[in-house]
């Protein structure tokens, strides 16, 4: 058997779908890699500006029809389409695998998490309301009436190739807005998978466009029309910035979900379990490729020695390997750079006081062994960098005060991670912590139901929950006079 075969293999495409049609490019095909294998997976079309600009047409030409029915309609499409997600989740789980590396465990974790918000956009966006406002004076009546955005672009990184995805598409479609999407050119065929089940599911042409190839001239394409009136982006914070630049003389509302650089607290009174799990979901969760993954794991003086030693033993059990095989918990990382600041962010922190006390080198490659450094200076590169990949590096501290002034020490605010059972503790450090998102006593924070995003340098908006309904909406004050 093929390595990784589908069970219903026109789920692998290699067209891009642009205005309800899957169509090739004009310049030559991008090959998806398999990070384990190294060999091509499967192959894109770059569809350029010129494809870009068809999509953005067809969901302008698409808007209106699609605002105008009924939230109940809009609803049940994405309900079909989370319908299909669950029932080839299998497959989708095993493309996630082939073009991202994730152990399979990960990747049927994500296809759960991105159908969650399809699926709670589906059930919630017909409930969400507007407002009346009491009437300053008699004879009047202020409404506040939610409308869709319009014609929105997302572009979304490799790390999570479908939740990343989702969790932009489901509120913009149950909004009534339509929607361009660019994957990133790493991981574009699970985007592809997606869409196809969207056009089974009945979405109707142009509402939802996926577009593939050089990322420069379709973000050009995209951030220059005048008819897009939204990016939401999730990616690093440079390329944020730069889009928003780019979005700035068209004055398109943003969503940016960058760069992380996560704390971990772990004062003397937490639990060692559940800091040991805290720690373990934190950082390991998809190979530590995510922007919530505790990149600096302060410690109490206290707490350190009995902390390094269980989760030396933790990180000692994991196993790197080929994401198809089921015994692995760390796939490949996503490419060459990738092991090199691994490697790098490693190397450092030994010079900087570390101490070896789980895995080490990279084996070769793709692979990154899961690895723990203890005593760790705090000026060390891995506080500052996110390292993006399975090294733990563990940085003593004396006092709370010193916990929560090393863990703000950074532009990025985007999660933030405590343990403590004491309620006073939890009380001060959460109101303290500058971050979007605070996980106390657990590593796993993300879910449709609540908001995610950062403050500082992490970003503008959240997404998921009502908040991340509202992105997608523009408010409409009707003021009635008169009456
Ligand atoms: P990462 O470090 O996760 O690769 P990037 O910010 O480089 O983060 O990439 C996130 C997404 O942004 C990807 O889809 C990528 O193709 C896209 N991207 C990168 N550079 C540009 C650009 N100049 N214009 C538009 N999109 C871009």
């Amino acid at each position: 058997m093929t390595r990784g075969a589908l069970d219903e293999p026109d789920l692998l495409l290699n067209k891009a779908y642009v205005a309800g049609r899957w169509i090739a490019g004009d310049g030559a095909p991008i090959a998806v890699d398999d990070p384990f294998t190294l060999a091509q997976f499967g192959e894109i079309p770059d569809v350029g500006a010129t494809g870009t600009q068809a999509a953005i047409d067809a969901a302008e030409a698409a808007f209106p029809e699609w605002a105008r029915r009924p939230v109940k309609e809009r609803c049940a499409i994405l309900r079909r389409w989370s319908e299909l997600i669950l029932r080839h989740k299998e497959d989708l789980a095993r493309i996630i695998t082939r073009e991202n590396g994730k152990a399979l465990k990960e990747a049927r974790a994500e296809v759960d998490y991105g159908n969650g918000f399809i699926e709670f956009y589906a059930e919630y966006s017909a409930h969400d309301l507007g407002e009346i406002i009491p009437a300053p004076v008699p004879g009047r009546r202020l409404l506040v009436e939610k409308e869709p955005v319009g014609v929105c672009v997302a572009i979304t990184p490799w790390n999570f190739p479908l939740a990343m995805l989702t969790r932009k598409v489901g509120p913009a479609l149950a909004a009534g807005c339509t929607m361009v999407a660019k994957p990133a050119e790493l991981t574009p065929l699970t985007a592809l998978a997606f869409a196809k089940l969207g056009e089974e599911a009945g979405v109707p042409k142009g509402v939802f466009s996926v577009v593939t190839g050089h990322s420069k001239a379709i973000g050009g394409a995209m951030t220059a029309s005048e008819v897009v009136r939204k990016l939401s982006f999730t990616g690093s914070t440079p390329v944020g910035a730069m889009l928003a630049e780019a979005c700035a003389p068209t004055i398109k509302r943003l969503s940016l979900e960058l760069g992380g650089n996560a704390p971990l607290l772990v004062f003397d009174d937490a639990d060692l379990d559940t800091a040991i799990e805290t720690a373990m979901i934190a950082k390991f969760r998809n190979a530590g490729q995510s922007c919530v993954a505790a990149n600096r794991i302060y410690v109490q003086k206290g707490i350190e020695d009995r902390f390094l030693k269980a989760l030396a033993a933790k990180i000692g059990a994991m196993k790197a390997g080929d994401g198809l095989d089921e015994a692995n918990d760390v796939g490949p990382l996503i490419d060459e750079r990738a092991i090199k600041k691994v490697d790098e962010h490693r190397e450092d922190a030994l010079s900087h006081g570390g101490e070896l006390l789980a895995g080490g080198a990279s084996p070769g490659g793709r692979l990154a062994q899961p690895t723990l450094v203890g005593h760790v200076a705090p000026d060390a590169l891995l506080t500052r960098e996110e390292t993006f990949g399975p090294l733990a590096g563990v940085i003593g501290f004396a006092t709370v005060e010193d916990g929560v002034r090393l863990a703000n020490d950074t532009p990025f605010g985007l999660a933030a991670y405590l343990c403590s059972e004491d309620p006073k503790t939890i009380a001060r450090v959460g109101r303290d912590l500058e971050s979007g998102i605070v996980g106390i006593n657990t590593g796993l924070i993300s879910t449709p139901t609540a908001p995610f995003g950062g403050v500082k340098m992490s970003g503008l908006g959240r997404e998921g929950s009502h908040h991340g309904l509202a992105e997608y909406q523009n408010l409409k004050y009707l003021c009635h006079a008169g009456i």
